[in-house]
C-alpha cells in the first residue's frame, strides 16, 4: 500500500481524514513514492487554533531561549544535511549537490534567526520632554502562514518558519504538495530541537486549504512563494481580507554580457545559470543579453550548454535532473514549439531527450534560441526549464532599456571588467537583486531577498531585517515618571505634538 504523508497538527502527528490523496512522484520514473493529503476543512481549523492558542504561552517564552531553540535546530539541521538532501533529490530530482546547496541555504537563514535577541532591539529616545523618554519595542504578530512552492522545499520554508517563530509568532506551513517529504523532515527536527510542538503545525493540500488560509479570521500574516497568478490571487484575496502579506512570484532574468567581459567565466556561468536545476529556479538566467562584439561568442555558449548533460541524480555526472512533472515538461515542450513558430532560430533543442535507464524521466536537454525578439512567447514567458534566450543588444543602454521594460524585477546580472559600466547598471536597473560577475546573485540572510515589480507583491522582503519587520509590530511607549522636583512644563501635551 502506498505510504500516506502525515501532518502535524496540535502538537501530534497525524493521518489526515481526507477521501482525495494526491500522488508524489519520483519525476525521474513516474513511479508514485507517497500520497499527500488535502487536508479538510476541519483540519485546517484545527491547526489554526492550535497556533492561536500556542501563541499565547510561546509569545512570552523570553527571545534567548528560542534564539538557543533555533541554535539547537540549525546543529540538527547541519547534522542531518545530507539525508535531508537526499529525501529532497528523491522528490525533485534534483542532483544531490543542488539537492545539499537547497538545504544548506536554508540552514543559513536558521543560524540567522539564531541572532534574534539583537534583530529585534528596539530604539530609545532619552529625555524627548522634560522627564520623558519615547522607546520602541518590537512585539510578535499572532499566527502567521507560509505557503511554498515545489522548486526549494527546503530553503523556502526555512526562508519562513526558524524568522517567524523566533520573532515570537507560531506558524501553519502549507507546503507545495509535489514534494511534501521535505518540509515534513524539517518539522521533525524542529521538534527534536525542543521547540513546543504547537508553535509549528504542518498541513498539506493544495488551491482549497490555501483558500481556507487566505479567509481564516486567525490568521494574521501570509508568506508566499510560487507563480505569478497565484501570487496575485494570494496577495489580493489576503489583503482583502485585512492581512499582512508578501508574495514572491516568478521571474525572467536577465544577464548581460559586454564585450570587455572574461569570456571564459560568461560561458560557464551563462549555460550553469540556464540549465542548473534544470531551470527551475526563480534566479535562473533565462536571456542572455549579448553586448556588441559579444555576440560572437554564440558557438562557444552553444557547445557549453551541450556539455550539460541531465541524468539520475545519484549519478554523480548529471548536470541536472528532471522536471518537476509531465505537465511541466509539456508546457517547456509546447514553448520551445511556439519559439520556433515565432521565427526563432533554435541551436539546441533539448525535447525528446533520452536518459539512459530512466526512459519515463520528465527529462528536457539543454535548449538555446537565437535571433529571440521581445514580442515573443518565448521572451515573455517564464519558461522555467533549462531554456536560454539570446538577445542582441548594441550598446549597455539598450539592454539597461530591455530589461527595465520587463514586467519582471526578481535578479539579474552584468558580465563586464568596466567599473563603470557595472556601476552605471547596478544604479539604472529596475530590478531587485543585482549580480557583477555573478549570475545567480541570491543575498545571503543577514541582507533580505529582494525581488521587485511583478517578482514580488507586498513591503517587506524575506529574511534579514525586513522579516523581523514582516513578522512583528512595533509599539511606541512615551513614558513619564513623577518626582517631587519635576518642572510643570514636563506635562507631554505641552511639549509634543
Ligand atoms: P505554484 O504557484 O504553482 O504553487 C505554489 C504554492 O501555491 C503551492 O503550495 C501550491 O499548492 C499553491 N497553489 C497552487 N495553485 C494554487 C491556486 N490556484 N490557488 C491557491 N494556491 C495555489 O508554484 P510552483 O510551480 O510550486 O513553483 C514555481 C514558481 O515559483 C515559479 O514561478 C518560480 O519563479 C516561483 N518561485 C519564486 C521565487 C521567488 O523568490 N520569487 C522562489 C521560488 C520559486
Amino acid at each position: 500500500m502506498t505510504r500516506k504523508v502525515s501532518m502535524f497538527i496540535d502538537g501530534e502527528e497525524v493521518t489526515s481524514q481526507c477521501t482525495q490523496w494526491i500522488p508524489v512522484t519520483d519525476p525521474a520514473t513516474q513511479e508514485v513514492i507517497c500520497e499527500a493529503p488535502n487536508a479538510t476543512t476541519e483540519e485546517v481549523n484545527r491547526a489554526v487554533a492550535s497556533a492561536k492558542k500556542a501563541f499565547e504561552t510561546w509569545k512570552n517564552v523570553p527571545v534567548t531561549k528560542r534564539a538557543r531553540m533555533m541554535l539547537t535546530y540549525q546543529h540538527l539541521l547541519k547534522k542531518h544535511h545530507d539525508e535531508i538532501a537526499e529525501i529532497l533529490a528523491e522528490e525533485t530530482g534534483k542532483n544531490f549537490e543542488d539537492a545539499k546547496g537547497d538545504v544548506w541555504r536554508g540552514i543559513e537563514v536558521a543560524e540567522h534567526a539564531a541572532n534574534m535577541p539583537s534583530l529585534m532591539m528596539g530604539e530609545t529616545v532619552e529625555n524627548v520632554a522634560n522627564g520623558v523618554d519615547t522607546y520602541s519595542m518590537i512585539q510578535p504578530l499572532g499566527v502567521c502562514a507560509g505557503i511554498t512552492p515545489f522548486n526549494f522545499p527546503a530553503m523556502i520554508p526555512l526562508w519562513m518558519f526558524p524568522m517567524a517563530v523566533v520573532c515570537g509568532n507560531t506558524f501553519v506551513l502549507k507546503p507545495s504538495e509535489q514534494d511534501p517529504n521535505t518540509p515534513m523532515r524539517l518539522a521533525e527536527l524542529f521538534y527534536e530541537a525542543g521547540f513546543p510542538k504547537d508553535v509549528l503545525q504542518v498541513i498539506h493540500g493544495g488551491k482549497d486549504q490555501v483558500n481556507q488560509i487566505l479567509n481564516h479570521e486567525d490568521i494574521e500574516a501570509i508568506s508566499f512563494v510560487g507563480s505569478v497568478p497565484v501570487g496575485e490571487h494570494i496577495y489580493k484575496t489576503g489583503t482583502d481580507n485585512l492581512k499582512r502579506v508578501q508574495a514572491f512570484a516568478g521571474a525572467k532574468n536577465h544577464m548581460v554580457v559586454m564585450p570587455d567581459a572574461n569570456k571564459n567565466q560568461v560561458i560557464n556561468n551563462i549555460a550553469g545559470a540556464a540549465c542548473g536545476a534544470a531551470g527551475q529556479r526563480c534566479m535562473a538566467i533565462s536571456v542572455a543579453v549579448l553586448v556588441g562584439e559579444a555576440q560572437n561568442w554564440i558557438d562557444e555558449i552553444k557547445g557549453k550548454m551541450a556539455e550539460m548533460k541531465p541524468g539520475h541524480w545519484k549519478k554523480p555526472e548529471s548536470f541536472y535532473g528532471p522536471l518537476i512533472s509531465p505537465q511541466a515538461k509539456q508546457k517547456v515542450e509546447a514553448l520551445i514549439a511556439q519559439g520556433e513558430k515565432e521565427g526563432a532560430n533554435l541551436l539546441l533543442d533539448g525535447r525528446g531527450l533520452e536518459v539512459d535507464g530512466y526512459p519515463n524521466g520528465n527529462w528536457i536537454g539543454p535548449t538555446l534560441f537565437t535571433d529571440v525578439t521581445t514580442d515573443m512567447e518565448i521572451y515573455k514567458t517564464e519558461i522555467f526549464g533549462p531554456v536560454l534566450c539570446v538577445i542582441s543588444a548594441d550598446t549597455l543602454e539598450e539592454a539597461i532599456e530591455m530589461i527595465n521594460d520587463n514586467p519582471y524585477g526578481n535578479g539579474t546580472s552584468i558580465f563586464t571588467s568596466s567599473g563603470a559600466a557595472a556601476r552605471k547598471f547596478q544604479h539604472e536597473i529596475k530590478v531587485g537583486q543585482v549580480g557583477i560577475n555573478i549570475p545567480i546573485p541570491v543575498p545571503l540572510p543577514f541582507f533580505s531577498f529582494t525581488g521587485w515589480r511583478k517578482s514580488f507583491y507586498g513591503d517587506q522582503h524575506a529574511y534579514g531585517k525586513q522579516a523581523v519587520r514582516f513578522y512583528t509590530e512595533t509599539k511606541t511607549v512615551t513614558a513619564r515618571w513623577f518626582e517631587d522636583d519635576i518642572p510643570d512644563d514636563a506635562a507631554p501635551n505641552a511639549t509634543i505634538n
